[in-house]
C-alpha cells in the first residue's frame, strides 16, 4: 500500500491524539500531512514538531503568531481561523484522507469540503451526520468520496455488514454502556456533579461526548448516524444497553443470525480499521482476552430515565432541520452544564424549548442548516 497522506482535523483532541498514535505505529503506511486544532497551541506545536506536517491550522486566531514563529523555520506552513480549518484537508496537494475529529457542529464544513474534493473520509465527528445527514450523504453519493466510520458502534456495524446485502438486514443493534448513571433514578440524577458525569465507566473521551454518554443523547446521535451511514430506517435500529462495552454493536439478519464485533473499549482499533479502509493492520496493542469476561450483559434501554434517547426517533421521523436544532441546543446545554451554569437534568429542558421555538424547515439547504445552527445557539444561550 502506498503511504497515505492524512489531514487530521481536530488533532489535539482525544480521537486526534489516538490517530497520531496509529500514524506513529505505521510510519510506512501513513503520514500526517496536515494537523488542525481548535485552541490548544502547546499541543498542536508539539505534534507538529514531532510529525513534521506540511501545514498546521489553528481555529483560534490568537494562537497564530506563536505557531508561525516556531513552525515556519521548520518549513511548516501555518494558518488560522475557521475557514482555514474547513479547507485544511483540501488546501494541500496530495491529501488522500481527511480524518474529521473535531467536536460538534464544527465537523460539518470540513466534511463537506472533503466530499467536494473526492477525499477519503475517516469520520469520528458524528454531529456532522446528526446535523445534516441527508445533505452529507446526498453529496457523498454524487462524489468519489467515501466515509469510513470511526465511531466504535458504526465500525462494528460496518465490519458486521461486510459481505452482506442490504436486503438481508433485519435490525441494527447499537450497544450502549449506559454511562455513569445507568442505575440511577431521575431523583438521584438531580444532584449529580460535573465530576460524576465526566467519570465514564469504560471509555476515556473528550468532555462533550462524555456528557452526551451520561445523558444517553450520544446513543440517540449514533442511531441517527447509523441511519445515514448504512441507509437503514430508524424503525430497524435499536439501542441495547451492554455495560461491559465489549460488543461494540451487532447486526441481526433476516435468517435470525446476529453478527457482532468484539474488542476492548479502545478507540485505536476502529481508528486503525478506518485508516486502513477496512484492511486489518496487525497490531501489538493489547487485544481482548475473552476469558477475562465471565459474562456479557444486555438490557433494554430505559426511555423514562433517559428521555433524550427518544430524540433519535423523533428527529428522524420529523426530518428536516430538527436534528440540527437538537444538536445545537445540546452543544449549548452541555457547555453550560460543564461550566456549572445548569444542573445535569437541565440539559433536556434547553433542547425541548429550542425544539418548540425554532421554525421547522422540511427540506433545508446548506444555508438553512447554517442559519438553524446559529439561531438555535442564540436561543438556547438566551435560556441560560
Ligand atoms: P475532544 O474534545 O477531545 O477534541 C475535540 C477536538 O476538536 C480538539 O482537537 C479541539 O481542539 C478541536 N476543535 C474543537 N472545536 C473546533 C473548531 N471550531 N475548529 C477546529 N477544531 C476544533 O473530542 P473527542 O476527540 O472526544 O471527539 C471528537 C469527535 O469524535 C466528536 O464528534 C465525538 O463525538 C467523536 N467520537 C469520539 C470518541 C472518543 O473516544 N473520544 C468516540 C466516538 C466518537 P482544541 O482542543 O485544540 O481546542
Ligand atoms: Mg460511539
Amino acid at each position: 500500500m502506498k503511504q497515505k497522506q492524512l489531514a487530521i482535523i481536530g488533532s489535539t483532541g482525544s480521537i486526534g491524539v489516538q490517530t497520531l498514535d496509529i500514524i506513529s505505529e505505521y510510519p510506512e503506511l501513513f503520514r500526517a500531512s496536515v494537523l488542525a486544532g481548535g485552541s490548544n497551541v502547546e499541543l498542536l506545536e508539539k505534534q507538529a514538531i514531532e510529525h513534521r506536517p506540511d501545514k498546521v491550522v489553528i481555529a483560534d486566531e490568537s494562537g497564530y503568531e506563536r505557531l508561525r514563529d516556531s513552525l515556519s523555520p521548520l518549513g511548516i506552513q501555518v494558518e488560522a481561523g475557521s475557514k482555514a480549518v474547513a479547507e485544511a484537508a483540501v488546501s494541500v496537494d496530495g491529501i488522500d484522507t481527511a480524518v474529521i475529529a473535531t467536536v460538534g457542529y464544527s465537523g460539518l464544513e470540513p466534511t463537506l469540503k472533503a466530499i467536494e474534493h473526492g477525499k477519503e473520509i475517516a469520520l469520528a465527528n458524528k454531529e456532522t451526520l446528526v446535523v445534516a445527514g441527508e445533505l452529507v450523504t446526498g453529496r457523498l453519493a454524487k462524489s468519489r468520496s467515501t466515509i469510513m466510520p470511526i465511531d466504535s458502534e458504526h465500525s462494528a456495524i460496518y465490519q458486521s455488514l461486510t459481505g452482506e446485502t442490504p436486503e438481508s438486514i433485519r435490525r441494527l443493534l447499537i450497544t450502549a454502556s449506559g454511562g455513569p448513571f445507568r442505575k440511577m433514578s431521575l431523583k438521584e440524577m438531580e444532584h449529580v456533579t460535573v465530576k460524576d458525569a465526566l467519570a465514564h465507566p469504560n471509555w476515556s473521551m473528550g468532555a462533550k461526548i462524555t456528557i452526551d454518554s451520561a445523558t444517553m443523547i450520544n446513543k440517540a446521535f449514533e442511531i441517527i448516524e447509523a441511519r445515514w451511514l448504512f441507509d437503514v430506517p430508524a424503525e430497524k435500529i435499536n439501542a441495547v444497553v451492554h455495560p461491559q462495552s465489549i460488543i461494540h454493536s451487532m447486526v441481526e439478519f433476516v435468517d435470525g443470525s446476529i453478527k457482532a464485533q468484539l474488542g476492548l473499549p479502545d478507540m485505536h482499533l476502529p481508528i486503525r480499521y478506518a485508516l486502513g479502509c477496512g484492511n486489518r493492520l496487525p497490531s501489538e496493542r493489547p487485544g481482548l482476552t475473552i476469558a477475562d469476561y465471565a459474562s456479557l450483559e444486555f438490557f433494554e434501554p430505559d426511555f423514562e430515565r433517559f428521555p433524550l434517547l427518544r430524540l433519535a426517533y423523533h428527529s428522524l421521523e420529523k426530518g428536516g432541520n430538527v436534528a440540527c436544532v437538537v444538536n445545537a441546543a445540546n452543544e449549548i446545554a452541555v457547555a453550560a452544564f460543564l461550566k456549572g451554569q445548569i444542573p445535569f437534568l437541565g440539559i433536556r429542558g434547553i433542547i425541548e424549548k429550542s425544539l418548540e421555538a425554532i421554525p421547522y424547515i422540511a427540506t433545508p439547504s446548506y444555508d438553512d442548516y447554517v442559519a438553524t445552527n446559529a439561531e438555535t445557539r442564540a436561543y438556547a444561550s438566551s435560556l441560560l
